[in-house]
């Protein structure tokens, strides 16, 4: 990259983060760490160069938000419940790239395409997740518990609905052919061929939501209102009163069930597609 580009880039990265910002799809500490985020993908050199998996990351984030806008009214019930919506945290931001940090540095290290096909699967793992919870919530039949297969709650952690399964592949499936369309460009072949690059994208949208909800139900933290009498996944409940954990670990929350969905699906997927290539 010469001087201009590098500048280029910096505006860019700083539009964006602002954009996002006004746009309440950050807070504060999620501008800071999006821009930390972007300027390690941006200037550790890989293959291909930063830029292009930079893209990939916000095409993630467009395509979540577009999902999470979709049909918002319908959803807002379920919300209050469960999912946390509203601008994204530092956690969350660090949750979302980290996979695209450790994808990154192995491709320094290795400076082959590779690594770039498991950053895809990670990221496709997270979009599946995130495309099925969104627009799982929309489905007319009632989710059913991946766990007892019986019928659960809307939002529940772990309720999966056949919407939700497809919306995961379609997640995964984008992803995998943005980042073609992106390889195309700069005339790189995506590693392992263009067919065996998306099957593995679109597979790893479609597991992503499954771990996601796997990890949901066993290990989650599902929290009781006293006051309401009702189940729900927010530590403090709407109406303020303090809940109590009932089932599952503390910390794993949401955002680290979404990343640790997103890492295993991309790193189980690179080490597969990894001994299929080479
Ligand atoms: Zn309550």
């Amino acid at each position: 990259m010469n001087l201009f580009e590098v500048l280029g880039w910096l505006v860019f990265l700083l539009f964006v983060a602002v954009y996002a910002f006004k746009r309440e799809m950050l807070d504060e500490a999620g501008v800071v760490s999006a821009i930390f985020v972007g300027l390690v993908l941006l200037f550790v050199p890989q293959n291909p160069s930063g830029w292009v998996w930079l893209l990939v990351l916000l095409f993630f984030f467009v395509l979540g938000s577009f999902a999470s806008k979709f049909k918002k009214d319908s959803k807002k019930q379920v919300e209050e419940n469960f999912a946390k919506g509203g601008a994204r945290n530092f956690m969350q931001v660090i949750a979302n790239g980290v996979g695209g940090l450790v994808f990154a540095v192995a491709s320094f290290f290795t400076l082959s395409t590779i690594p770039f096909a498991g950053f895809i699967f990670s990221v496709s793992a997270m979009a599946g997740d995130t495309l099925s919870s969104e627009l799982g919530v929309l489905s007319k039949t009632p989710p059913v518990s991946i766990k007892t297969l019986k019928r659960v709650e809307k939002g529940v952690s772990g309720g999966v609905t056949v919407v939700g399964l497809i919306a995961g592949i379609l997640g995964g499936f984008l992803i995998g052919v943005f980042a073609v369309l992106l390889l195309f460009y700069i005339g790189v072949q995506p590693p392992g061929g263009i067919e065996l690059f998306l099957i593995f994208s679109t597979l790893s949208g479609f597991f992503g939501s499954l771990v996601d909800s796997l990890l949901g139900v066993f290990m989650q933290g599902l929290y009781y209102c006293p006051k309401c009498r009702v189940l729900t996944e927010r530590k403090v409940h709407k109406c303020g009163t303090e809940t109590k954990l009932i089932k599952g670990l503390k910390w794993m929350d949401n955002d680290v069930v979404n990343m640790l969905a997103g890492l295993i699906v991309g790193v189980a997927g690179f080490l597969i597609f990894y001994f299929l290539v080479m």
